[in-house]
């Protein structure tokens, strides 16, 4: 893919991210070294920690993944009793380490470091009004427009500050701001983006986490008390826990691709245990759409629940059929197109014991450019299967995220443009089918409201913003046309 200016905002509108944030332990930040560990799925670009002694807000990050960003004389050096941290994940763009987070400001009220999971719509706005207004800003993420609010806020308290900023902002947010001596978290009024709430108790002592997924409090040990509530915001201080909800309320917008791709299958999102939900999708859609088979296999990790589901269900037999290497990343992080083709045949291998002469049934959570698809199915019959039939976990992704999904623009989406008859042909696939709407919230128990499903049907719970003016950088609608 050419890098140029238009994917440069392109790129604000697409981070992916996990966070935490740990308040009242001695070792908050080997904690938030942890639970970013776990967290890692999220985001492998980069990694960071600022901790606060009290006095000082200390920050390590770096590119990479959390083991190689981090060393245990790192860890002991961001000493004090909170600690917040992030993993970001961003395409070609953005990958310069002054993207990377926690990002850090000092103003007249002391120092503030921020972490953020989402994506504001507003942001390219916000940040032509603060330059206008003499802000000069240190990266190009939509994170650091929150900053610069917050400095410019005239309020006494700091959630007050940050209640201020807030206001003017719209879009996808699940945030943590460490100060000196204090810790604060929120979730968007829509509650796009995950964010939990977890206590670790230490020594008669109850600190606190909040965290992207719930599998960050298990590494831990910390307990699951319940989710920051959409449009919350926690102050974490000496006085303890105080919960504030100064936004009206807005239609709850959960981001559905958590169950689908996302989320750890182990945590519970929203909720829901993303296994059990994927593994229902399953279900349903070999309710949907069954097929004389002999064998079922997932392409792992992201179909393997789904394609137990879809065996279960079927009366099949559940096989692997693919061998995943488990040491190379995910191909969709590669950032370069042409790494990302290879990286399927480094990441996968067809097992011809178990797919030789056989009748096969594939399934995947689901289909972004077909391209990975297509390799599969090739890759299947050449070890000597006799049919293959793909099966996709969600209904066909056909519009961009705008709210903190790596999606590319609607031009690159296979079904954004080709119908499945059309996909099937490409993927040369024997049959493709995908599951239903209907299907897929059949499998979260049949609750239809309160989620973001812009990606499958096109219903985009907020707009994007409009170009500021006398910008000379295209926005993202303009790019797809
Ligand atoms: P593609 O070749 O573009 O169709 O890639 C499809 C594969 O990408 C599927 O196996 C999905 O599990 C995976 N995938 C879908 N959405 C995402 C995402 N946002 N981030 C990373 N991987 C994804």
């Amino acid at each position: 893919m050419m890098h140029d200016q238009a994917d440069e905002v392109f790129d604000r509108f697409h981070e992916e991210c996990g966070v935490v944030g740990i308040y009242g332990h001695p070792e908050a930040s080997n904690l938030a070294y942890l639970s970013l560990y776990a967290l890692q799925h999220r985001g492998q670009e980069s990694a960071g920690i600022t901790s606060s002694n009290g006095q000082t807000l200390l920050t390590h990050k770096g590119m990479g993944l959390v083991a190689d960003v981090f060393d245990e004389k790192l860890i002991r050096r961001l000493e004090g009793p909170s600690a917040i941290g992030q993993n970001r994940y961003s395409t070609a763009g953005s990958t310069a380490i002054k993207n990377s987070q926690p990002l850090l400001a000092k103003y007249t009220h002391g120092s503030l470091a921020i972490a953020h999971n989402g994506n504001l719509v507003n942001a390219e706005e916000l940040r032509a009004r603060l330059e206008a207004s003499g802000s000069i800003f240190q990266s190009t993420v939509d994170t650091e427009v929150i900053l610069h609010l917050i400095a410019a806020s005239p309020a006494p308290t700091p959630i007050d500050r940050i209640i201020d900023a807030l206001a003017q902002v719209r879009g996808a947010y699940s945030l943590v701001f460490l100060s000196e001596d204090h810790m604060i978290a929120a979730r968007d009024p829509h509650g796009f983006r995950p964010l939990v709430l977890g206590r670790l108790k230490h020594a008669g002592h109850t600190g606190y986490v909040v965290a992207s997924e719930t599998c960050a409090l298990d590494l831990i040990g910390a307990e699951y008390e319940r989710d920051v509530q959409a449009g919350e915001i926690l102050l974490f201080d000496a006085h303890g826990m105080t919960s504030h909800s100064p936004f009206p309320q807005k239609p709850s917008a959960q981001c559905i691709f958590e169950h689908v791709y996302f989320a750890r299958p182990d945590s519970a999102i929203f909720g829901q245990n993303v296994y059990q939900a994927r593994k229902a999708f399953g279900h349903q859609l070999a309710k949907e759409s069954p097929v004389p088979a002999d064998v079922v296999i997932p392409v792992p990790d992201s179909g393997t629940p789904a394609a137990l589901g879809y065996a279960e269900e079927s009366k099949l037999p559940f096989e692997m059929g693919l061998i995943r290497n488990h040491y190379i990343g995910r191909t969709f992080i590669e950032p370069q197109s042409s790494i990302r083709h290879f990286g399927v045949k480094v990441k996968l291998n067809a097992l011809a014991e178990v797919l030789r002469g056989k009748r096969v049934v594939v399934v995947d959570d689901s289909i972004v450019r077909g391209t990975t698809s297509q390799k599969i199915v090739k890759m299947i019959r050449s070890a000597g299967a006799s049919e293959v039939h793909l099966r996709i976990s969600s209904p066909p992704t056909t519009g961009p995220c705008f709210y903190g999904v790596d999606t590319p623009t609607r031009r690159e989406l296979i079904a954004a443009t080709h119908s499945v008859e059309e996909i099937c042909h490409y993927v040369t696939a024997d049959s493709l089918a995908y599951l239903s709407e209907a299907g897929m919230y059949a499998g979260l128990n049949g609750q239809g409201n309160g989620y973001c499903d812009a990606c499958f049907t096109g219903r985009y719970p907020l707009p994007l913003g409009s170009r500021p003016k006398g910008s000379q950088l295209p926005l993202f609608g303009e790019r797809e046309q």
